[in-house]
């Protein structure tokens, strides 16, 4: 089978023949069908210290069929159109019974995405309801991993002042989490107006640009200062902007994970009595939570979709990314010619 290798830092990913892997216990094979291209990939395969090994095949944000199922597995069966978390634990330890797989000791990474099949956690996988499509599907990896950050906010419901920096796809995607649990009014914050629109379906009631009265269009747009800013930039300099424009005693929450060393002016979070707080990905309930408010018909995340390509495309393109802020997100349909 054809899978996206990373083959080393400054070097295009290289598409290699690869065996079909065999699934053990709890796990499935599926054919992938869609799988997003994510800012995270770019960051860990950059040539800094959060690189993955050489040989490491990518792609976290994925759908397909179930074609095969190990020993023993009852959740899911062949034929079976499904996501699942990228991602394996033991099941047993704290971070997994707490639903953070991520943070499990005997963690497996179960990327593959940008290939014709990979393994799933059958443990972790959830069946897609007919309305959902596979691109639905692949959206639900992103849509978590702002909803574990956005759910955990203070003060979440009515009149919570909400500006969002960087109106990518994890911008966008908190927009309609804040949106959908009740915050607002909510503004976005960009370089460029280019997501505007974007912005506005996913729930944004504002969107404006940096620059110097960024705090005067804040006040003009929420009715205040912000309680919450959400960074989801990514950038250096963005968690300090984040502290400038929170109003005294609100909320920061970094989704963005710039992978820099990153200053930020500790006497100014602490006059203003603020909360920094970090976030990172989700565990099966936020990826459920997804599925079903998809399928309840708020579909909005559907704007986030851009073009799809095929494997072949994927190495240039994954390239052309590293340059320059994101379009909406790409999606790649490792099947297609
Ligand atoms: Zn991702
Ligand atoms: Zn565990």
């Amino acid at each position: 089978m054809k899978s996206a290798i990373f083959v080393g830092a400054g070097l295009p990913l290289s598409i290699k023949d690869r065996p079909i892997p065999q699934p053990g216990p709890h796990r499935a094979l599926i054919r992938v069908h869609r799988c997003g291209i994510c800012g995270s990939d770019l960051h860990m395969t950059s040539g800094s210290a959060f690189d993955v090994p050489c040989g490491t095949a990518l792609g976290h944000e994925y759908a397909g069929e179930v074609v095969e199922i190990g020993p023993g597995v009852s959740e899911v069966k062949v034929g079976d159109r499904v996501t699942a978390l990228p991602m394996a634990g033991c099941g047993e330890c704290a971070a997994c019974l707490a639903d953070i797989p991520l943070h499990c000791v005997a963690l497996e990474s179960l990327a593959g995405g940008y290939g014709e099949y990979t393994l799933i956690d059958t443990r972790k996988a959830i069946r897609l309801p007919d309305a959902l499509s596979f691109e639905d599907g692949a959206l639900v990896e992103p849509l978590a991993s702002a909803l574990r950050g956005v759910r955990r906010l203070p003060g979440l419901g009515a009149d919570l002042r909400v500006a969002i920096l960087g109106a990518g796809a994890i911008g966008a995607s908190a927009a309609y989490w804040a949106r959908r649990l009740g915050a607002g009014p909510i503004a976005m914050i960009a370089r460029t107006r280019r997501n505007e629109g974007l912005a506005a379906a996913m729930g944004a009631d504002a969107f404006l640009t940096v620059g110097d009265d960024l705090p005067d269009q804040l006040n003009r747009a929420l009715g205040g200062l912000p309680d919450v800013v959400i960074e989801g930039a990514g950038s250096s300099g963005a968690i300090q902007q984040s502290i400038m424009l929170v109003r005294n005693g609100g909320t920061v929450l970094t989704l963005g994970g710039c992978i820099r060393p990153d200053t930020i002016m500790p006497a100014v979070a602490m006059f203003k009595d603020i909360t920094l707080r970090f976030s990172v990905a989700y565990g099966y309930a936020d990826f459920l939570q997804c599925v079903q408010t998809l399928d309840a018909g708020a579909v909005e995340p559907r704007a986030l979709v851009g073009e799809t390509i095929p494997l072949s495309a994927l190495p240039e393109r994954f390239e052309a990314l590293r340059s320059g802020s994101h379009a909406a997100k790409i999606m790649v349909d490792p099947w297609r010619d």
